[in-house]
């Protein structure tokens, strides 16, 4: 089984922190050359330089994927920098916590057109160059268990994330044939800097009670299916849905 990444270029969206960031950090361990890309260059460039003190290759740049040109311009610049992108992980995600009857139109708009929008246009410009190139490659779409199942107050986020199940799907029927593979990461909670204080409150502890493992995951814990997904080891693995969630998808408490 080959998990390198060697001769690879990687573009992973939101890799300024959370887990884009841990994403970016895997991938160039494994020995890609890493694209990270998002809206804030400034904190890109703290990870960038992290990766390079470990002796990888990254290089940063601005991207915004609700905008096409910001989108083209980043798999160019990224391709002139460390040649073309063979593997993308589709990770910026957003999410407007409101019950269903106070969502705006705006709330709506801004999770879909980040979660499900910008990533159909992320991967289709991936899939664009993939297939010109004749080099294929792999994207991996972070979606959430909460594309497969629901909870209360996040309507907007889970529809998006249940529509890019359904995209990723959708794309590895078409792009098989050039060989470019998509397959879909569904994490359940995953402890990030942003979310450990919840999770340490009383109304995160009432939540880890309810994962079948009584806790929440590591980033480290998505490392293996995302190493799978974006490698060699992964070659017949497309269209598929890795769940990684200490089994609270299996729960129906
Ligand atoms: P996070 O820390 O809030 O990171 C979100 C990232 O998305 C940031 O880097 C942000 O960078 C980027 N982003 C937002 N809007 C963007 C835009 N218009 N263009 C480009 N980048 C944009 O979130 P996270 O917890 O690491 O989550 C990462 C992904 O995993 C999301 O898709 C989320 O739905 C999914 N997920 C997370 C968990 C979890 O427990 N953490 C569980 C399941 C799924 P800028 O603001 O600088 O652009």
């Amino acid at each position: 089984m080959n998990l390198s990444l060697a001769g690879q270029v990687a573009l992973v969206t939101g890799a300024n922190g959370g887990l884009g960031a841990h994403f970016a950090e895997t991938l160039a361990k494994a020995g890609a050359k890493v694209a990270l890309v998002a809206r804030r260059v400034d904190s890109l460039a703290e990870v960038a330089a992290r990766i390079r003190s470990a002796g990888g290759t990254a290089h940063e740049l601005a991207l915004d994927v609700t905008r096409r040109d910001s989108v083209v311009s980043a798999f160019d610049d990224a391709a002139r920098a460390l040649g073309p992108v063979t593997v993308v992980v589709n990770n910026a995600g957003i999410a407007v916590t409101k019950p269903l009857l106070e969502h705006t139109e705006e709330d709506w708009e801004q999770v879909v057109g980040v979660n499900l929008t910008g990533a159909w246009r992320v991967a289709q410009e991936a899939a664009r160059h993939m297939v010109s190139n004749k080099t294929g490659g792999s994207i991996v779409n972070i979606a959430s268990i909460l594309g497969l199942r629901v909870s209360a107050q996040v309507p907007s986020y889970v529809a998006s994330k249940a529509a890019l199940i359904q995209l990723t799907k959708a794309m590895a029927l078409e792009l098989a044939r050039h060989k470019v593979r998509v397959n879909a990461l569904a994490p359940g909670y995953v402890e990030t800097g942003i979310n450990r204080e919840f999770f340490d409150s009383d109304a995160g502890q009432a939540l880890v009670k309810r994962i079948p493992q009584r806790r929440v995951g590591s980033p480290t814990e998505l490392d293996g299916a995302l190493l799978l997904l974006a490698s060699d080891a992964g070659s017949y693995a497309t269209g598929s849905v890795f769940v990684l969630d200490g089994g609270q998808l299996v729960n129906t408490l």
